[in-house]
């Protein structure tokens, strides 16, 4: 693309804005030029609006009319990888490019005027007078000690109003301060060793390094079982990445309870890494985001929408659990960051190492087909053994109502504890019960806006809709047939669990693991932390135990329901429950103690669970790979979805049957179009839900035909159009 590098003062030049407008805005360059890719603040009507300079004008207004360019940003233009990247992504997933840009400046403030970067942290004095509020501004400020926000963050994470906070001021409890300059982040030191590495650890890792030298684009799927070492190798590529002085990127699935990762980053490169995602404070992001764009941050460690970070030289993106369904963006733009890595990657000229103990098929059959390479670590690192693995047959089990741990895992966990070594209790289900129903009229407690039912919060004392976050206390009689006393939890929530768990083992010292109970990332920080270090006996826990963690001392892992994910119509539900099963026993027996793994289940010849616990993967996924080709599913087919809701489910479906009927777009490429038919969720926030799926070979640029088709719908206030191109349930 041959674009000018500088528009002289007054040239006419086209800016793309963050705006939902679907087009580019002439603007005049303003006294001392501009830059190509230059991120300036224009006016739009009585705005001021962010956005970047995306190339001369085009001069089909009336130019005495153009505005000019109010101001241009002190941070570095944009590059054109950069623009590149943001257009191919955004055709692959028929995303508009303002909704690009905005993924692509994410940094906070980045248009604020300087009166508002000032910054809070806590004050000398104490208030003459502790109100609510204000001790919860305090409350924030103590917690992240010596920390600085801005104003609009403090108050937001304290909940009050920016007054309070202002009066906080004045009365010396809180102090302002001009936000600090952005300062660059300390050099990595690549000159440092990591570990020693086995042959096959050092094999891999030469591999990787090769690659890393070739200076061109390329993909590495890095399986290796939980533990055998996968990181050290991975960070070896890193290692010669930054000693090439290019940037490298590590995306991980949970980033905000990675900090034995950042650890262990830092005792490799003796500083530390750049973190990006929600948890970091906007004043951070701010210069997270600046600094990257100036090459003056090295290595980032971050959520998914790092891969947006306008890096001047990204040479490696390692992409850490790549078969982690987080990484699938589940609003808005609708991307994977594990395929646009790739993306970004083949036009950064950069390499990409996914690594996995269970990749998705996807890369698996990417790495069949040789698109990418693939290295493979069998062995557990050291004395460390995989998991015994076995089935617990639940058909032979003596178990009283309303209990779910069997006679036989209960000996397990007691044989543990009088060892003084760890269990985990694995249960993929928060709260308390997933259903509560009336035992008198057999009504069953749902969502007033989402086809879901409502799951009883025992510890917050309330029932909670999982898919819109509405809460309502319990009552105490039916909402349908008004009887007292006769509403019954119906299975088992993690919650439940763990009542049950102080039931059976009285003596234990137990620890729930599951996203809602914690109110901050920094408190389940510390809970993770109390486990690695031995102060508990039994850890229950959801999903979000099997990423990641490691604890020494858990040797044994009782999975509750290995049935659960087996249930509905999914075809990826054999794939996930995989992976969540070997991922979750690869929790146990880390370190010197061997470690078991127990699976509940009341099919154990089912062959999903006799494959998860035979371990063989590879037979695994050559039989998934045989049934999804057999099907022309993905990754041997291409699908897209596309979800039309409306608040009236009428129009919804009426939307649907009209783009049924006016197929001829999809028809030219020979895909099928099926639907409309309910989405898997049929209303969630009182707006009802249609799904028509598309299918098409794999060579199909489906993306053309899939944005005609659409765009024949009338767009009308009430409905919304959703385009998600690779689907992650089908
Ligand atoms: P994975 O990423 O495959 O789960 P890790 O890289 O986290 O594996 O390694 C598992 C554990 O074994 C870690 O505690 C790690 O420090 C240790 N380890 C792995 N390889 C080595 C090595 N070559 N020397 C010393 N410790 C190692
Ligand atoms: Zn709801």
């Amino acid at each position: 693309m041959d674009l000018p590098s500088y528009y002289d003062p007054g040239a006419l030049v086209s800016v793309l804005t963050t705006q939902p407008i679907d087009r580019l805005l002439d603007y005049r360059a303003p006294e001392g030029g501009l830059a190509q890719g230059a991120f300036v603040q224009v006016p739009l009507g009585p705005r001021q609006v962010m956005g970047v300079v995306w190339g001369p004008g085009q001069g089909n207004y009336d130019a005495s009319k153009i505005r000019a360019v109010t101001k241009v940003l002190d941070v570095a233009p944009m590059r054109d990888e950069m623009r590149e990247f943001l257009i191919r992504a955004g055709d692959y997933t028929l995303t508009p490019m303002n909704a690009m840009l905005r993924l692509a400046t994410r940094a906070p403030g980045l248009s604020d005027p300087p009166s508002m970067q000032k910054v809070y942290r806590a004050g000398a004095d104490e208030p003459d007078r502790m109100t609510d509020a204000r001790r919860r501004v305090l409350d924030v400020l103590r917690d992240y000690g010596g920390l600085s926000f801005t104003l609009k963050e403090l108050s937001e994470m304290a909940g009050v109003s920016t007054g309070v906070v202002k009066g906080l001021v004045t009365q010396g409890a809180v102090r302002e301060e001009q936000a600090p300059r952005d300062t660059p982040y300390p050099r990595m030191d690549t000159d440092r060793h990591g570990k020693p590495l086995t042959d096959s650890q050092a094999a891999a890792a030469a591999h990787l390094e090769q690659g890393m030298r070739a200076g061109t684009y390329g993909t590495t799927l890095l399986r290796g079982v939980t533990g055998s070492g996968k990181t050290e190798v991975y960070l070896e590529a890193v290692a010669s990445c930054l000693a090439q002085g290019r940037q490298a990127l590590v995306l991980l699935p949970e980033i905000a309870l990675s900090e034995q990762f950042l650890i262990r980053v830092e005792q490799r490169f003796g500083a530390k890494p750049v973190e990006w995602h929600s948890g970091v404070t906007m004043t951070e992001r701010r210069r997270a985001w600046k600094m990257v764009g100036q090459g003056q941050a090295e290595l980032v460690i971050g959520a998914r929408s790092a891969l947006f970070l306008p890096f001047r030289d990204l040479g490696l993106i390692v992409v850490d659990e790549e078969h982690d369904t987080s990484y699938k963006q589940e609003d808005g733009a609708l991307y994977s960051a594990r395929d646009m890595s790739v993306l970004r990657a083949s036009i950064a000229g950069a390499r990409v190492v996914l690594a996995s103990a269970t990749p998705s098929l996807e890369s698996w059959a990417n790495a069949d087909a040789g698109k990418y390479d693939r290295i493979d670590l069998d062995a557990r690192f050291g004395t460390a053994v995989l998991p015994e693995m076995r089935a617990i047959d639940m058909r032979n089990e003596q178990m009283q109502s309303g209990r779910w741990i069997s006679p036989s895992l209960a000996r397990a966990v007691r044989s543990r504890m009088e060892k003084g070594e760890q269990s985990l209790l694995f249960l993929n289900r928060r709260g308390y019960a997933p259903v509560t129903l009336c035992r008198a009229c057999g009504e069953q407690i749902s969502c007033d806006h989402c086809d879901a039912s409502m799951v009883e919060h025992r510890f917050l004392k309330r029932l909670i809709c999982h898919q819109c976050g509405d809460s309502k206390p319990v009552p105490e009689a039916c909402p349908k047939c008004e009887v007292e006393g006769k509403l019954a939890p119906i299975g088992p929530g993690v919650e439940r669990l763990a009542e049950e768990v102080e039931a059976v083992f009285p003596e234990a010292r137990v620890a729930v693991l599951s996203s809602d109970l914690f109110s901050s990332a920094r408190a389940l920080k510390a809970a993770i932390a109390e486990i690695a270090e031995g102060e508990v006996d039994i850890i229950i826990g959801t999903q979000l135990v099997a990423k990641g963690h490691n604890f020494p001392n858990l040797t044994l892992v009782g999975v509750i329901d290995s049935d659960l994910g087996l249930q509905g119509s999914d075809l990826r539900a054999a794939e996930r429950t995989f992976q969540l099963m070997r991922q979750v026993a690869g929790r146990a027996g880390r370190a010197d103690i061997p470690g078991e793994a127990l699976l509940q289940t009341h099919q154990p010849e089912h062959p999903v669970i006799r494959a998860i616990l035979s371990g063989d993967e590879e037979e695994f996924w050559r039989a998934e790979a045989e049934a999804r080709r057999a099907a022309g599913m993905p990754p041997y087919g291409r699908l897209a979805a596309v979800i039309l809701s409306a608040s009236d489910p009428q129009a919804a479906f009426a939307a649907g049957q009209e783009l049924a009927r006016r197929a001829g777009p999809l028809n030219a490429v020979q895909a099928q179009v099926f639907g409309p038919a309910a989405a898997p969720i049929a209303r969630i926030r009182g707006r009802h839900r249609v799904r028509m799926l598309v299918k098409a070979d794999k060579g199909v640029a489906l993306q053309g035909a899939m944005a005609q088709w659409v765009g024949q719908l009338r767009p009308d206030k009430d409905l919304r159009v959703a385009v998600d191109i690779d689907p992650q349930s089908f």
